[in-house]
């Protein structure tokens, strides 16, 4: 039994969603205590409940500890089952950090699977469903694998009722990927999710962003969605490059101005573009367990966060790799490559 202290690194929910994953494509149990010891309200939130609960009814896991609040859990995995499978949060938990546990591990079921998740679509701290349609899945393809998730409805903070489904055939072995440049620019545009609110809100996020980007009204898209979806706001960036696809996001919230929620994913935007690297903080943290399961692969990433440390950490309990991470300062910034292999 694998033994795993939940406040090892920024001591948050990916030690958990990663080991899940990979518990159930090894086949290993675990025992995790001290859950989300370094956030504000550690155990088990309904996101991280229902991550448990899908990744025992997918591998038919026996589990124990798995409530609301608690700090420790032990899972044991049977095979994983491929099928048709619905998950509900229940709140606003992502959705699509509960796809983030089980796309992985469906890769390697004996059928194929689709997944329907409801809750929150569009999450401060998550991806939202437009980067794992256009960045995650993308170069999960690159890598071999058919996947593909459809927004059905978004779903904000706090009201939830968002629904994600995630289609996936398995692929016996996910090939290596080398993506050490993104390749040349193919084009860029921002969107405004409005739903529920005034659309000048969108409107003001939009023009912030063409200001700041140099862009176009034909890049600048209003989303209005319908009123029932809301209250909610977010503003995505989206940057097109032949290797890769990067989406920033920035949330509305009441008291804050549509300046400040605009210039939020414009610095993002452009510190990731300044620094010339394949991918930016959050598609690095995410790329480092599929690229283990491949047994190796390497990235060049605009930084690597607490998050992606921990990752790895915990991605390398389960699998027989290493991590190796170089940096190197550029007059607009910093770049780092990470390299991932087999040891031998
Ligand atoms: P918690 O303990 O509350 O569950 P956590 O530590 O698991 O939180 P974070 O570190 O905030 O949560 O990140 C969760 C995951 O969401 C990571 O994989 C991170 O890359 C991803 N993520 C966060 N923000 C974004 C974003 N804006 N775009 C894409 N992915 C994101």
């Amino acid at each position: 039994m694998i033994e795993l202290d939940g406040a090892t690194g920024e001591g948050g929910g990916q030690v958990l969603r990663s080991a899940l994953t990979l518990s159930m494509i090894t086949g290993q149990p675990f025992r995790i205590v001290n859950i989300r010891a370094g956030r504000a309200k550690p155990g088990l939130l309904r996101q991280h409940l229902v991550a448990v609960q899908a990744a025992a009814a997918v591998s038919g896991a026996t589990v124990a500890g798995a409530e609301l609040g608690s700090t420790s859990l032990t899972f044991s995995p049977r095979a994983i089952k491929g099928g048709d499978y619905q998950f509900a949060i229940g709140s606003a938990g992502s959705c699509t950090l509960v796809l983030q546990t089980l796309i992985p591990a469906l890769l390697f079921a004996d059928a194929p699977s689709s997944v329907r998740v409801s809750g929150g679509t569009h999450n401060p701290m998550a991806p939202p469903a437009q980067f794992l349609q256009r960045s995650y899945v993308p170069l999960l393809a690159a890598m071999g694998a058919n996947v593909d998730v459809a927004l059905l409805r978004a779903g904000f903070f706090p009201a939830g009722g968002g629904v994600v489904v995630a289609t996936v055939t398995p692929c016996v072995q996910l090939k290596q990927l080398s993506l050490m440049e993104r390749g040349e620019r193919r084009g860029g545009y921002a969107e405004a999710l409005v739903a529920g609110i005034p659309g000048a809100v969108g409107q003001r996020e939009l023009e912030c962003v063409g200001t700041g980007m140099g862009w176009g009204e034909e890049q600048l898209l209003m989303r209005g969605l319908p009123a029932e979806q809301g209250p909610g706001n977010a503003l995505l960036i989206t940057l097109e490059y032949e290797h890769v696809t990067e989406v920033v996001v920035a949330f509305g919230e009441k008291a804050v101005r549509s300046e400040i929620v605009a210039k939020h994913a414009v610095n993002e935007a452009r510190r990731y573009i300044a620094s010339g690297a394949a991918v930016g903080e959050h598609l690095a943290d995410q790329l480092m367990l599929p690229m283990a399961l491949a047994g190796g692969g390497s990235f060049t990433a605009e930084s690597v966060s607490q998050h992606a440390l921990t990752n790895a950490e915990v991605i390398s309990v389960f699998l027989p790799v290493t991590f190796s991470f170089e940096k190197e300062s550029l007059a607009s910034g910093e770049r780092h490559t990470i390299r991932v292999a087999t040891v031998s």
